[in-house]
């Protein structure tokens, strides 16, 4: 069976005290939780604080990027070792906000990936159409594209370790969340060429997460579907209460 993966992104959210208050609420709701992968990636400042404030709990800390050099002159970047050296254990890659505000490419999503693979974290790969593309009937292209050129030269076992995440532009933030029926069609699409990329065994075992206005009122409805093994959320991720129903979906 398919590891199921919740997973929340913070983005540029919280204050250190916030941090705080999220973690002590949000703990003692999931420490019996050992059925899927709990993952919280917050600003890259509270990565360590978390990873303290959630020893002993089943909540994993991510990145929300990563550079693909070790170490250098780049201003403000971070790399692998640091994200990890910190007790991050996974890292989103290629997110849309980060495509669209900072220039990311499927080339420099593939770097990433390496780079994420290299220090021992687990890459949350992210794709998905705008909504430009969805209308002019393009979406499975740029998914076969973003796959297919985000993924190259992914091989053995480091695709045991990928995860995916299928998030159309279009329902990101917007409130607008894709129906359970579109985002499995594109959730199916997408193993198909992680099939045709790395077999079906291996595609079979690798979570495709969907994003986008995720909340507790849908959760249940898209985590009933066959190939949706989890959920990238972001807003409904920043309350302890919304984030716990979420991670506690039913299906
Ligand atoms: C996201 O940031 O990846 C996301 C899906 O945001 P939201 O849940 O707010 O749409």
């Amino acid at each position: 069976m398919r590891k199921k993966v919740i997973a929340g992104n913070w983005k540029m959210y919280k204050s250190l005290s916030e941090v705080k208050t999220f973690a002590s609420e949000f703990k003692d709701m999931v420490t019996a939780i050992d059925d899927r992968e709990i993952v919280i990636c917050p600003p890259f400042i509270h990565i360590r604080t978390l990873v303290e404030l959630f020893a002993g709990s089943p909540v994993k800390i991510g990145g929300q990027n990563l550079f693909w050099e070790d170490e250098g002159a780049f201003t403000a970047e971070i790399s692998g070792p640091m994200l990890k050296s910190a007790g991050a254990s996974y890292v989103i890659i290629g997110h849309s906000e980060r495509r669209q505000y900072f220039c990311e490419t499927d080339e420099t999503v593939n770097k990433r990936l390496f780079a994420a693979l290299k220090s021992g974290l687990m890459p949350i790969v992210c794709i998905g159409e705008t909504l430009n593309q969805r209308e002019s009937g393009s979406t499975f292209n740029v998914i076969d594209t973003q796959v297919k050129n985000g993924l190259k030269g992914l091989a053995g076992g480091d695709v045991l370790r990928l995860v995916v995440a299928y998030e159309p532009v279009w329902a990101i933030g917007t409130g607008k969340t894709a129906t359970p029926e579109i985002a499995q069609e594109v959730h199916s699409y997408i193993r198909s060429i992680l099939s045709d990329m790395f077999g079906s065994e291996a595609s079979g075992s690798i979570p495709i997460l969907y994003g986008g206005s995720v909340k507790p009122e849908n959760i249940d409805m898209l985590m009933a579907q066959k190939d949706i093994d989890g959920a990238l959320v972001g807003g409904a991720s920043l309350k302890a209460d919304s984030f716990v129903r979420i991670v506690k979906y039913r299906s």
